[in-house]
Order: structure tokens, then sequence, then C-alpha cells
């Protein structure tokens, strides 16, 4: 199959090089000339392990280009892998979304033949056969269905193991309509051996956000069961530990810290809330897992105030920045809000991550920067804001160690405290 990705930021340079691997000729397709170039040399724009040595492997499977009409005219699909944020209210802002689908529509105008759109980026339910499917029609004069196909796609991959995730899924979602849509998709899909889930558009729309905001409301629950086992000298670790092992329950996303971050929970846990308001509810249970994950990283600066109360002048200093470990992804990284709390502390911050610090530069240009881990354990105090394996290698004896993710090293010789242990 020849097909076009739009957008080729995380999302689309992940699947392009995937759809690439199973055989077909994918043309990456950015705003940002610069993602474009990389991708010409085989080289991933964005920090996922393994990713270039796969886009190497395919490169001549794949092009790259800033022309979307020319990407959509030579391909049979197109699959939107455009950004989806909040707006300021939290409801989530289409504005990438649309003027994709307008262009697509404008390009689909003049082409002969049949097209397939795929809506991959996470959406929130009704998109697709709303504006989605209006501005493509508009803009084409054709009618969805019918003169052109149009899916859902939604992704699950997790950054840091986006390959593994995106070639041994847990399940592939298909939302469609009709019956070409929906042969095109179980087509491409069809050598994964993992159950197959066939829906309507808005069905799978839902799923996509669903299955986030349960991993977060798990993460939220994790974490204020993990605040009161600290109150009591109990290991919210064990306790989690045997709890996971109920079937019905599972182990994954009972890790207690300083909350989640990323480019996908907080924003689509918000997008739900904001769906739900808007449709006259008041979601009491996702509110409540925002309410914790703005909590959670605050508690850090909490338990360093124990052992140091005047933070004024003190060289803090931070281990990880990125918002979990193996990506350089830094966005709503709890490291954000702790150090602005540090910030108002009036703290002196010094920082270290392996992949992430030139991104958090452009947030932060004030602060101070290592060149390693062991730079930053020469501080008054380190926290603990990223569980990077190299944080294992550290020696942390008679430092001051306030941990949000649990290095166990970092218990070892020091004075240590765990945001929920
Ligand atoms: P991203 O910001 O990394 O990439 C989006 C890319 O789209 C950018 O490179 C941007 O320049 C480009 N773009 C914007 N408008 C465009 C247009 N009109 N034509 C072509 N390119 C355009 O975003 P991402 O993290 O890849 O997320 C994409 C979508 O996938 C979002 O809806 C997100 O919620 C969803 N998602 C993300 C992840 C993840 O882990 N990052 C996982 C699953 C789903």
């Amino acid at each position: 199959m020849n097909i076009s990705i739009l957008g080729t930021g995380y999302v689309g340079a992940v699947t392009g090089a995937c759809f690439a691997e199973l055989g077909n000729d994918v043309v990456f397709v950015d705003i940002d000339p610069a993602k474009l170039e990389l991708i010409k040399t085989g080289r991933s724009p964005i920090f996922e392990p393994g990713l270039d040595e796969l886009l190497t492997k395919n490169l001549d499977r794949i092009s790259a280009t800033t022309d979307t009409a020319q990407a959509i005219r030579e391909t049979d699909a197109t699959f939107i892998c455009v950004g989806t944020p909040s707006n300021p209210d939290g409801s989530i802002d289409l504005r990438y979304i649309e003027s994709a689908s307008r262009d697509i529509g404008e390009v689909l105008r003049e082409k002969e033949g049949w097209h397939m759109v795929v809506m991959k980026s996470t959406v929130v339910s009704g998109t697709t056969t709303g504006i989605v499917r209006s501005t493509l029609e508009a803009a084409s004069g054709k009618v969805a269905f019918r003169d052109f196909g149009l899916a859902s796609n939604p992704e699950f991959l997790k950054e840091g193991s986006a390959l593994v995730d995106v070639f041994s899924p847990d399940r592939i979602v298909i939302g469609a309509e009709d019956p070409r849509s929906r042969g095109v998709l179980e087509t491409l899909y069809t050598t994964f051996d993992c159950p197959k889930l066939v829906v309507a558009i808005p069905v799978a729309e839902m799923i996509k956000y669903v299955s986030n905001a349960f991993l977060a409301t798990k993460i939220s629950f994790a974490n204020e069961i993990g605040n009161l086992c600290k109150t009591m000298g109990i290991d919210t670790a064990e306790v989690f530990a045997g709890v996971g092992l109920d079937a019905r329950i599972n182990p994954a996303f009972f890790r207690s810290g300083i909350g989640f971050g990323g480019s996908c929970f907080p924003k689509d846990v918000r997008a739900l809330i904001a769906q739900a308001e808007a449709a006259g509810l008041y979601p009491k249970i996702l509110s409540s897992v925002v309410a914790v994950n703005e909590d959670q990283p605050l508690r850090l600066l909490a338990l360093l105030r124990k052992h140091i109360p005047d933070l004024e002048g003190k060289r803090i200093g931070l281990l990880g920045l990125a918002f979990k470990p193996d990506t350089d992804d830094i966005r709503e990284s709890r490291a954000i809000p702790i150090i602005e709390a540090l910030q108002d502390a009036r703290a002196d911050v010094i920082a270290y991550d392996p992949l992430a610090i030139a991104h958090v530069r452009s947030l932060f240009p004030e602060i101070t920067y290592a060149s390693s881990a062991a730079e930053v354990l020469e501080s008054d105090a380190v926290l603990i804001i990223t569980e990077w394996k190299e944080f294992e290698a550290l020696d942390y004896t008679g430092k001051i160690v306030i941990d949000g993710r649990r290095v166990p090293k970092a218990a070892i010789g020091s004075i240590y405290e765990g945001v929920c242990w």
C-alpha cells in the first residue's frame, strides 16, 4: 500500500516506520521541514529506541515532503497523526486536525479515485464523524464513506517502548462505518496476531480516551494510597505488589510516585473532563485524578523542607527532567512544577537529564545544567524526578535524597525520603 503520514512527530514517525517495515511505501509529511530532512537520511526526528535503525533499514520505501498535496495524490491512504493539544480550559484543541482535514479535502477535490483517510491522532469521541468529516466533505465536495474512506485507528504506543508496542500490541482498534474502509485497515494489519476490534468510529475514539483515563486513574489512586502508606510506615510497593496479583486488577501502573506527565495522560484526562462537562456532567473521579496528580510533585518539596526548612540560596539538584525514562519528551513533566516551586522558594537549582536538558533549557534558561548526574550529587539535597537507569549506578552516601520515583540505590547510605514510602 502507498501511505502518507500527516504529522511526523512521535506517533507519525513510529507509525510510518512500522508501515514501511511491513512492506508499504510511506511518505512522511510535516509542516516542519527539519523533521523531514532527518527522516530522509534515516534519522528519527524524536528520540525513540530503535527508530533510527528501523528508518535506515527501510529507507528505500520512505520519502518525506512538506508538499501535502503531492503526498496525498501519490498515495492510497493518509493517516492523520498531528498533535491534539489542550485549550486553556482543558478541552481538546482541534486546530491541527481541522487544518490537516482541510488540506486533505482540497486534494481529494481534484484526485480521481477512492482515497482512504485514517484518524490516528487522539480525538474526543465524535470528532472524526463530526468536524473531520464535515471539513473533508466541504473541502472536497465529496461524500465520506462513499467517495472516500474514513476510519479511526487510535494509537496506544508508549514513548520509550514504542516499537515493541506497535509491533506487538495488546489490541488493534479499528473504527469503521463502511466495509471498504474497514477492509483497508484489516488488510494493513493482516499479519498482526492480536485481538482486532472493529467498532463504530465514535466507539474507537472513546476506547482510546477511556484507556488513558483509566491508566491515569490507577496512577493517582496508587499515589493517594502511597501518601497514606507513608504516614503509616507501610511500604506502598509491597501493598500494590499484593493488590496487583489479583487477576481482576493487574499490577501495571501501580507505581506510587510524583505522578504522571507526558503528552497524553494529562491532556487526555482534561479533554474527557471537558467533554463530560459540555454534556452537563461533573466527572468527579476524573477531576480527582487530575487534582491528585497536581499535588503529588509538590509533596516532594514538603518532604525536602523537613530536612532543609529554608530553601533560599540552597543548591538543590534534580536528577531527571524527562517525563519518564528513555525519552527526551518533557511535555507535562513533573519536573516543571518542581522547578517552578523551587524557584518560588529562591533555591539555586542544578539539573541533569541524559536526553531532555535542551528542551528544559528552553523553558528555564536561568537554572544550571550539569554535564553529569554525579555533578548534581554535589548539591545540598537531591530530588529524583525521573528513574533513569544510570541513576542506579551513583553513590548517594551521605546525601540528602528525596526520591519521587523509587531508585533503590539512592536509599543506601543516604539521608533518604521516598515520596510515598
Ligand atoms: P507531536 O507534536 O510529536 O507531532 C505532531 C506533528 O504534527 C508535529 O511534527 C507537527 O509539526 C505536525 N503537524 C501539525 N500540523 C500539521 C499539518 N497540517 N500537516 C502536517 N503535519 C502537521 O505529537 P505526537 O506526540 O506524535 O501526537 C500526535 C497525536 O497522537 C496526538 O493526538 C496524541 O495525543 C496522539 N498520541 C500520542 C502518543 C505519544 O506517546 N506521543 C501516543 C498515542 C497517541
